[in-house]
């Protein structure tokens, strides 16, 4: 069954929780130029979630502080996996939209489909690949929350089959009228696992607003068919850049195989002598 997270904006404290434990359990750097939370924040490729600030007017035209976790959506109908000629991105039986960097060529049409603006690309790495959150793929297989929702202390994310978490965003506007009668990730391109309640109009907050009901999919693949000439100018581009991309990675492992190798004779103590080990 298709999961889902459904994001109170009205419980979120700003605390930054969420953002932390995401770059823990993917062990992706702290770097103070890169901020995730705060009026600054942005996804980048060491920032797979971010919690921004946003000034606004309540409904009595105080301003208001309202905090906005941006994580990919993980479209029910991707864009990015039907732009993927390589397959390295896929939809599971979760709902997870994920990434397989061993396939990736680099072409970085996923990042153009991608109507949130959503992958990012390790531009400063010597081997670069496309970053987004992952849904925590491997804890939702097995029966866990998402890391980011484990530690929430307020209870602004909720994890749980897509379906009861709809019906539970559509209970409690229903149940209060300070919320924005509209659950955003509903409908936009057919539908996203993360959804968002709200007591400030979310155009306010930096959402993207007026997108497409329809999945975007439909627009790639009737873009793709009705253009053969440019499919078969891409596959063959794709097959280049694919035997490129395994001859760097390939060429990645023999490098870093000979530093070993290198290291382990210029230090044979520290090694205890297992330079054997690295050459087997
Ligand atoms: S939000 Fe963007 S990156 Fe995430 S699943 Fe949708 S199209 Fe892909
Ligand atoms: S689901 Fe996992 S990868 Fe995605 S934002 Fe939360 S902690 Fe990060």
């Amino acid at each position: 069954m298709s999961k889902g997270v459904l994001i109170d904006l009205t419980k979120c404290i700003g605390c930054g929780s969420c953002a932390v434990a995401c770059k823990m359990w993917n062990k992706l750097e702290f770097n103070n130029c890169e901020p995730y939370t705060g009026p600054d924040a942005k996804l980048h490729d060491l920032n797979w979630t971010v919690v921004s600030l946003h000034t606004v007017d309540d409904s009595r035209k105080e301003p208001v502080w309202r905090y906005v976790k941006q994580q990919c959506f993980h479209c029910q109908e991707p864009a990015c996996v039907s732009a993927c000629f390589s397959r390295a991105l896929e939809r599971n039986a979760d709902g997870a939209v994920i990434y397989y960097p061993s396939l990736c060529v680099g072409c970085r049409y996923c990042m153009i489909a991608c109507p949130f603006d959503i992958p990012k690309y390790e531009w400063s790495k010597r081997i670069p690949h496309v970053t987004k959150c992952q849904f925590c793929s491997q804890k939702i297989a097995a029966g866990e929350s998402p890391a980011c929702v484990s530690v929430c202390p307020t209870g602004a994310l909720q994890y749980g089959d897509r379906s009861q978490l709809l019906a539970e965003g559509k209970r409690i506007i229903a149940a209060d009228s300070k919320y924005v009668d509209y659950i955003y990730g509903e409908k936009e391109v057919g539908g996203t696992a993360w959804m968002y309640l709200s007591d400030v109009p979310f155009e306010e907050l930096g959402f993207k607003m007026g997108m497409s009901n329809t999945a975007l999919p439909a627009y790639t693949n009737k873009f793709v068919t009705k253009t053969p000439v440019i499919a078969a100018g891409w596959g063959a581009a794709l097959l280049a850049l694919s035997f490129y991309t395994k001859r760097r990675n390939r060429l990645a492992k023999e490098r870093s195989r000979v530093r070993l190798t290198q290291k382990a004779e210029q230090n044979p103590d520290k090694t205890g002598g297992k330079r054997e080990d690295h050459e087997s």
